[in-house]
């Protein structure tokens, strides 16, 4: 074979659970399936609600009564930056095994599955010392009120598969940085480096009980989202799913913040080059093979210059080579999953059926491809933004060109959607952009690259994206309560 394939990937018999390798309650396997070559590359322990159970109860003991959440923050942050430290000499070993798991291309893997949780790590610990943990405020009836940021109890985190190590840092560390328990359940499809993590956690040294790492379906995400034991669900995945998740917690009354789905468009204004909004592309729109919450599938170009975005666009994704996701030169891997395959297959089919025009690709499988879960990259023009393919999430690569008539209309074209999570703007005048910009209701946007992720500044959606935000200081809020003691003048 030309290049390297799945790393070799003992079965893992054992869970973890507060901090420690242990037998599974149930006799259940997970099988993780290389979506290359539709072969198992691993093998884990079903969790069952017992080990949920488990994993709850020795949270909670950690938490009201363990060390982690007493500790001055600055003892937190020295436990948390050595994570960051075991991470970094590991990262070609992570890259491979992520795009094993989910067949992301190797080199997007290594410059962003692989690389950026070390990075991250760092930064959010530098957030939080620069944190405000408690301070002193003068009532406004005399007498002060001090003011502490608490951790907000037992975490419940729930990650999709789509930047798995990315997301499994961005909830448990700002988490552990305040204080909290954690019990994170990860997607069984990427289930390997979920395995990863925990084998870092476990040279650590953290006080027994505070984290466990469970990969299981989605019952037993039901069942931990509405566990008593639990003080706050931080959930990313999409937005059916997070409805339900809300609805449990609204019951319960429970603290949740919602990472959900996206639609997102990217804003070409009509003094933008071609030749740069169709690299840009490439990235903002078609990164991890399409398979981002953030990607801008929505690309709105000015109507008296759409042949000429059409055709640049074209070439440029016409180009892309797609395969074998371990090959240097790939830039479109795999779907996931044979059913992300299907879906992502149907919306192109149902793009044709509601009448638009395949520049690029279309809902047969790339030439020359035999066997694993890939798509063509495509490209669909004479849209409009109703359209199916224009209003839902598709999560695959797929772009779809709309024409719009300057930009007071392409920012109404960019807010009619239901979703509101990330965007672009595309222009040389940056004020021209940023104008445009702030009529955008999205939480995040970028101006002529793709939305970066910053781990300083806040992430997170409007409207049907989500509740809340991670990242940065106010990503450390969602994991703390603000208390007050008033003291008499
Ligand atoms: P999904 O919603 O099907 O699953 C996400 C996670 O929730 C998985 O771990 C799953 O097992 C679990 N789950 C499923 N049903 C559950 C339930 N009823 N209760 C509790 N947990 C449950 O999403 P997916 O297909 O795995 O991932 C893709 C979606 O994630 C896309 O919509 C994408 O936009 C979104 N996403 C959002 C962000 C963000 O930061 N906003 C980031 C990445 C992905």
């Amino acid at each position: 074979m030309p290049y390297p394939q799945e790393v070799a990937v003992p079965a893992h018999r054992h869970l973890f659970i507060g901090g420690e390798w242990v037998e599974p309650s149930g006799d259940g396997t997970i099988e993780v399936i290389s979506p290359h070559t539709e072969r198992p590359v691993g093998r884990v322990p079903e969790p069952t609600r017992a080990d949920v159970d488990r994993a709850v109860s020795l949270a909670r003991k950690a938490f009201d009564e363990g060390p982690w959440p007493r500790l001055d923050p600055s003892e937190r942050i020295a436990i948390v930056r050595q994570l960051a430290e075991r991470y970094r000499p590991r990262q070609e070993e992570l890259a491979q095994l992520v795009t094993t798991e989910m067949g992301a291309p190797i080199t997007f893997s290594r410059s962003a599955h692989a690389r950026l949780p070390g990075a991250m790590i760092g930064a959010f610990a530098d957030v939080a010392a620069r944190h405000p943990w408690q301070e002193t405020r003068a009532g406004a009836f005399g007498g002060e009120v001090a003011v502490r940021r608490s951790p907000v109890g037992v975490v419940a985190a729930i990650i999709p598969w789509n930047m798995p190590m990315f997301l499994t840092v961005a909830k448990l560390v700002p988490a552990l940085l305040a204080g909290c328990a954690v019990v994170l359940k990860p997607s069984p499809e990427t289930a390997l480096d979920a395995y990863f993590t925990a084998e870092l956690l476990s040279e650590l040294g953290l006080p027994p009980g505070l984290v466990s790492i469970l990969p299981g379906d989605r019952e037993i995400g039901r069942y931990l989202v509405s566990h008593p034991g639990v003080d706050k669900v931080s959930f990313t995945g999409s937005t059916a799913v997070g409805r339900k998740v809300a609805a449990a917690c609204g019951s319960a009354l429970r603290r949740v913040s919602l990472e959900l789905g996206g639609k997102s468009a990217a804003v070409v204004l009509d003094d933008a080059d071609p030749q740069v909004v169709a690299e840009g592309m490439t990235v903002a729109g078609l990164m991890n093979s399409g398979q981002a919450c953030v990607a801008q599938t929505r690309v709105l170009v000015p109507r008296n210059r759409y042949r000429e975005f059409a055709d640049a666009l074209a070439s440029t994704v016409e180009s892309l080579p797609v395969g074998d996701p371990f090959d240097p030169a790939t830039r479109v891997g795999p779907m996931v999953s044979q059913r992300q395959q299907q879906r992502v297959r149907g919306y192109i089919a149902q793009g044709v059926d509601e009448g638009a025009q395949l520049l690029v690709g279309g809902s047969g499988l790339p030439s020359g491809i035999y066997s694993g879960w890939y798509v063509r990259p495509t490209l669909f023009t004479n849209a409009h933004n109703a359209m199916r393919i224009a209003q839902e999430e598709i999560f695959g690569p797929v772009l779809t060109l709309i024409p719009h008539d300057g930009d007071e209309d392409a920012t109404r074209l960019a807010n009619a959607s239901e979703y509101g999570l990330s965007g672009s703007i595309w222009s040389p005048d940056i004020a021209r952009a940023t104008t445009v910009a702030h009529g955008i209701r999205s939480g995040t946007l970028g101006i002529n690259a793709a939305y970066s992720m910053d781990p300083a500044a806040p992430f997170g959606g409007v409207k049907a994206s989500g509740i809340g935000r991670e990242f940065g200081p106010e990503g450390l809020d969602g994991f703390l309560e603000t208390t007050s003691v008033s003291i008499a003048p």
